[in-house]
């Protein structure tokens, strides 16, 4: 369990983010996930506030408005949802394609270039979808 800036209560000093985190994305009861897209950005968010805190400047709390699932189905294709009630947006070969884009684009890693791994890790600018 963590506080909304990835917290963990009652361990000065301590930040927990991805899997390891039970993290609210916004305040109508959503939680973050076990995947990809929510690890990313809180990544971001519990990295900076670390750094925020050290630096005794202010944390910026964790949100996460977004929540998609694209799920390859092998010949099939895929399927793409959007919102935690998983409206279905997209089927078939468009969705394949957009399931490749996210593995081999959105959730690449940054080169290893000093600007590039700062600009991925910059809570601002990682993609809520
Ligand atoms: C088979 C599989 C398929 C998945 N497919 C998807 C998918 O299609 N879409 C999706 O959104 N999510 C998917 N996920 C989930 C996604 O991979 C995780 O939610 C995400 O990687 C969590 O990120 P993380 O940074 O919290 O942890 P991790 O990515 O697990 O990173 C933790 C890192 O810490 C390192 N580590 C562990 N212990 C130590 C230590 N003591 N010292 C130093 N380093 C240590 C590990 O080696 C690892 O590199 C999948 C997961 C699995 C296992």
């Amino acid at each position: 369990m963590v506080d909304r800036d990835l917290r963990v209560p009652g361990v000065p000093g301590v930040f927990a983010t991805g899997d390891a985190a039970r993290a609210a994305c916004d305040d109508a009861g959503n939680y973050a996930l076990m995947s990809c897209q929510h690890a990313t950005r809180m990544g971001a968010f519990a990295g900076n506030n670390a750094a925020a805190e050290l630096l005794g400047v202010p944390t910026r709390p964790y949100h996460q408005k977004a929540y998609v699932t694209c799920l390859d189905l092998g010949e099939a294709g895929a399927l793409f949802t959007r919102g935690w009630d998983r409206k279905v947006e997209m089927v078939g070969d468009t969705a394949k394609k957009t399931k490749q884009e996210i593995n081999t684009v959105w959730i690449y890693p940054p080169l290893a270039e000093r600007a590039a791994a700062l600009a991925s890790a910059d809570p601002e600018r990682v993609t809520d979808l």
